[in-house]
């Protein structure tokens, strides 16, 4: 079985996983830091196995029949793509655009970082108009690339978007939610649950070389509240500078 069926977030959805990183070309400072595929299960031996299994069989001819067979037998509305992992080259886009365009009945989402790359982007943008696709950029405060003048609509780490109701506990899981397979215009924004708010806006200024005023007011307030990272700012211009 290359699926998995289901975990605490999805519920009983099921979801395929990559290796993390070494499948993520569109990755940013962010992921290199805080990556969830870092941390817990993710990084058991016989967790990294089955991600490199499943690398190993994406890259061969009869990935699309088996994926659609274990999919099928899953008898679930909605399939997310990739809890770790990411789209990694354009054949691989178009095996999972076969696979949607055959189980229309099934709806496909999640989110992905490789909008960043431009050879990736027009078999992506193609899988994402589907009409039972419902996939979203990724996007965190490192970097300043801007998915929204391409139509996307964007998942992002403590940034623009309504708030994933799973975060405050509000929904069990994301098989009774359903926002983010049933609805494509939707923006959704979630907690960093994986390291200190501190440490990532100060990441994201040093990758930016600057940032907004209200970035540097969320900066000024957490340095009150919390000590991790040692941080001068003044506030010029309608930008913060930091001196780390
Ligand atoms: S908004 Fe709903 S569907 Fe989307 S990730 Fe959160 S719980 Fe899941």
């Amino acid at each position: 079985m290359l699926i998995s069926r289901g975990n605490s977030k999805l519920g009983k959805l099921p979801s395929f996983s990559l290796p993390v990183i070494t499948t993520c070309p569109g990755k940013t400072a962010f992921c290199n830091l805080f990556c969830y595929g870092f941390k817990g299960m993710f990084i058991l031996p016989s967790v990294k196995d089955v991600n490199e299994r499943r690398l190993d069989a994406s890259l061969k001819s009869d990935f699309v029949p088996i994926i659609i067979k274990e999919i099928q037998k899953t008898r679930a509305p909605a399939f997310r793509l990739h809890v770790i992992g990411d789209f990694y080259m354009p054949e691989y886009i178009e095996k999972w655009n076969q696979i949607a365009t055959e189980l229309t009945e099934v709806a496909f989402f999640g989110s992905t970082r490789s909008w960043r790359c431009d050879y990736l982007i027009k078999p992506l943008e193609e899988f994402r108009d589907l009409p039972n696709v419902y996939m979203k950029a990724s996007i965190d405060a490192t970097d300043f690339l801007d998915p929204f003048s391409c139509g996307w609509r964007v998942w992002s780490i403590e940034g623009k978007g309504v708030p994933c109701p799973h975060d405050s506990k509000m929904v069990e899981d994301c098989l009774a939610c359903g926002r983010c397979w049933t609805h494509k215009d939707t923006d959704t924004s979630f907690r960093l649950r994986w390291g200190h708010q501190v440490t990532y806006l100060a990441l994201a200024f040093k990758e930016r070389g600057g940032i907004n005023k209200a970035m540097g007011r969320s900066i000024l307030s957490l340095h009150k509240r919390r000590k991790e990272v040692n941080i001068g700012t003044s506030l010029h211009n309608g930008k913060a500078y930091l001196r780390l």
